[in-house]
């Protein structure tokens, strides 16, 4: 027994490993992509299984079926990589090339015995379909560190498999036989890039599954389920972000603070459950109106904070003015007829270098003026007049 035995383990073993942990994470995470990718790894496992340590069958039958896996590893790889970006999965190109690729794997088979031919046809095969995911993933924007490292591994993957064995075939001329291909520094090459890439395609896939685990827990640690809004931390955590944004670019910025009218009453009168209606309507029309760069989020109760990076006084009025009056008309279907919601709203507009808890403090100031003038209006902050001290 050589050495070599110890190295015809590694892809199986690591196909292995990584197959049942994909199918771990796939049990605790069903995306259909973590299936792939585990399915991935059980065709790389039986490919290196039958090639590197399976009994040599008459003719080299053996080859078939282990051929076959490979592309089938290719496909899922692809399936794996493509479906991360939830992306439509070229199946039936997929198979076509597979099948055309195994049909003159089978013919330097069979026909015309020619061990080149074969690793041409399988590698330029699978070289294809990587090239399939350089091409699904070629558009969208990979925003990620590990967006582009998957769109990394796939074009290496590609560049790899197509041309490589024409390199080296081009160097160490056709190989007679298995035994003498078994030890050639073709195979070496072929079983470390495969290592390689393999370990760093599920790395890759793992770290992606992570982050997006972690982001969906931040989005539920700053949403509120009710009004589909942020919570206090969400709103504060983004408008700080924004109103940086805002001072980076020289924007103002208006923020409005929104309050229902006697809410207190809404519950005791017509029940919990009808005021929880009015704020879930209350989220999804501010939502609906709100400019697609409004920070919005329920910070109390019955309250709720709108940012609006770079609105004017008369833009945030008017913002304002159809939250109001489209408020009664938004809760129309989920509440009794005879209950007419109505909201107060208080706001400011200031340069964003104030900082949000000043702005919220005038937006506040603003809202309690709305109160006194009788609710159901809105009022917007002027600094309390300045008197001058007579220097005469
Ligand atoms: P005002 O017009 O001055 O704002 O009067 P108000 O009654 O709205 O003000 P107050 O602050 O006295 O009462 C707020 C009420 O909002 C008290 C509480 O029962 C109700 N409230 C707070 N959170 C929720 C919630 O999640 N669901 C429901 N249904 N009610 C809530
Ligand atoms: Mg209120
Ligand atoms: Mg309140």
């Amino acid at each position: 027994m050589t050495g070599q035995i110890f190295i015809s383990l590694l892809n199986p073993a690591i196909g292995l490993l990584f197959a049942i942990a994909f199918l771990l994470l796939w049990l605790n995470r069903r995306e259909r992509y973590v299936a792939y990718a585990a399915i991935a790894y059980l065709w790389t496992t039986l490919a290196f299984l039958i090639l590197d340590v399976g009994p040599a069958l008459p003719m080299h039958v053996e080859r078939l079926p282990a051929n076959i896996a490979l592309l089938m590893m290719g496909i899922f790889y692809a399936a794996a990589f493509i479906g991360r970006f939830a992306l439509p999965i070229p199946w039936r190109a997929m198979t076509a090339t597979a099948v055309v690729s195994a049909a003159v794997f089978t013919w330097f088979l069979f026909v015309d015995p020619d061990i080149g031919g074969r690793i041409q046809s399988i590698s330029i095969g699978t070289g294809l379909i990587a090239l399939m995911i350089v091409k699904a993933l070629w558009r969208v924007e990979k925003t990620s560190l590990i967006d582009k490292a998957l769109f990394a591994i796939a074009a290496l993957s590609a560049i790899n498999l197509i041309f490589r064995p024409a390199i080296i075939l081009a160097f160490s001329g056709d190989f007679s036989s298995y035994a003498e291909f078994q030890q050639s520094i073709y195979w070496a090459t072929v079983q470390l890039n495969q290592a390689i890439l393999s370990v760093a395609a599920a790395l890759c896939l793992m770290v992606a599954v992570a982050l997006d685990i972690i982001a969906e827990l931040r989005e539920q640690a700053d949403g509120d389920n009710l009004s589909g809004l942020l919570n206090r931390r969400g709103f504060e955590a983004k408008a700080g972000a924004a109103l940086r944004r805002c001072a980076d670019e020289g924007q103002s910025v208006a923020l409005l603070i929104a309050d229902l009218d006697h809410f207190k009453q809404v519950n005791d009168v017509h029940g919990h459950a009808v005021g929880d209606a009015i704020i879930a309507a209350f989220g999804t029309l501010v939502r609906r109106t709100g400019p697609a760069d409004m920070v919005a989020g329920r910070i109390g109760g019955e309250e709720f904070a709108l940012l609006l990076p770079g609105a004017s006084i008369d833009a945030a009025r008017r913002f304002a003015d159809a939250v109001r009056t489209g408020l009664a008309p938004a809760c129309a279907d989920r509440i009794p007829p005879a209950l007419t919601p109505t909201a107060s709203i208080g706001l400011a507009v200031g340069s964003p270098t104030e900082g949000l808890s000043q702005l919220l403090r005038q937006a506040d100031q603003a809202l309690y003026d709305a109160k006194r003038a009788g609710r159901n209006s809105i009022r917007s902050f002027s600094p309390a007049p300045i008197w001058l001290a007579n220097s005469a």
